[in-house]
């Protein structure tokens, strides 16, 4: 099974997209806003909060980004309207972090305003290593403007990302804290899953003792333990801290977690752009393999 995996890996372009979206169907909400708005009130009834995210990735065309900040603000909007517990996550090349950074601070900047007067709070997702360098830029400055109102996100496996924790731990930043979902240069990142955990483990431990919040993002029960534990030895206090995992995956280890009585986050992502979010995610799946078998057995019903 693990070789048929691997092959399921390599040929997942060639695989139909309605196979694709049938599996995938399980990690994102549906195509619109209130398929988002259902599925996070019932993450909220379950006793979890969430971040929408609109999928969507790099754009190179201004009439976009200005529709992704529309789609966003009307996210917040719905959040506030049907008083639902969840924040946003985004992506800042879907904001033009790619074309020219002034622009796309602009329109994160006009998102973020928003999230502030309705006391809310925007994620920066963290993207290639290629991103690294300008979205935390944009983090800083925004925060200069905005406060506690936005975050960003560090990644374990790249090599840089200790020396970006002292940084910001100095900083008291707002971070989630993942090992990283992008085929990087070894150059740059660690390749050696026991590397990328060691650093996640020291990364969080240098976030938690400044007194930063940290969004520990994980489905590795091994990291949520470890986790557990330097919370536990530095004595953080539950304000400090939320745990994250994405829509689909794991449920048991969610409820565990609820039922510990920790704070949980679901990022629950929804919109038509669903293809390259739905392949890292079925990459990064086990089974995956199985499930694509089964679904090729199927028959269609869209
Ligand atoms: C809330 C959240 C936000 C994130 N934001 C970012 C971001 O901004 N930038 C970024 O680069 N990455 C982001 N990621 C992705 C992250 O970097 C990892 O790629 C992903 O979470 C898998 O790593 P893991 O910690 O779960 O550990 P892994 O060791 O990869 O997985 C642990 C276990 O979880 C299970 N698992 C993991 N993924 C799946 C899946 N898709 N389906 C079924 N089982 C699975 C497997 O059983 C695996 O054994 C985010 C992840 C989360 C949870």
């Amino acid at each position: 099974m693990k070789l048929f995996n691997e092959m399921v890996k390599l040929t997942m372009p060639l695989v139909p997209k309605p196979i694709v979206r049938r599996v995938a169907d399980r990690y994102i909400a549906g195509d619109e806003l209130e398929d988002a708005v259902a599925v996070v009130r019932r993450m909220n009834d379950r006793g979890m909060c969430a971040t929408v995210d609109i999928l969507g990735e790099a754009v190179d065309d201004r009439e976009k980004t200005l529709a992704t900040v529309e789609g966003y603000k009307e996210v917040l909007r719905a959040i506030k309207a049907e008083g639902l517990d969840s924040n946003v996550s985004i992506k800042p090349t879907a904001f033009g972090l790619k074309m020219d950074y002034g622009f796309c601070k602009e329109n994160v900047a006009a998102l973020v305003e928003e999230a502030l007067s309705i006391g809310n709070f925007v994620r920066l997702d963290m993207e290639d290593y290629t991103c690294t360098g300008d979205t935390l830029r944009l983090y800083r400055e925004l925060r200069a403007d905005f406060g506690e109102h936005v975050g960003t996100v560090i990644q374990s496996y790249l090599r840089r990302t200790v020396a970006d924790a002292r940084e910001l731990a100095a900083e008291k930043a707002n971070i989630r804290l993942c090992k990283g979902i992008y085929v990087e240069p070894r150059r740059v990142s660690y390749r050696d899953m026991a590397c990328i955990n060691a650093n996640f483990d020291y990364a969080l431990k240098i976030l938690l003792d400044s007194g930063c919040y940290v969004g520990i993002a994980t489905h590795d029960e091994k990291r949520v333990q470890a986790a557990l534990a330097i919370i536990d030895e530095l004595d953080t206090p539950p304000e400090q801290y939320e745990l994250q995992m994405l829509l689909g995956v794991d449920q048991e280890l969610r409820d565990i977690i609820v039922e510990q009585g920790h704070k949980l986050r679901i990022y629950v992502p929804f919109g038509r752009d669903w293809y390259p979010y739905s392949t890292r995610r079925l990459k990064e799946n086990p089974d995956m393999a199985g499930y694509v078998f089964r679904a090729m057995f199927k028959r269609y019903e869209k």
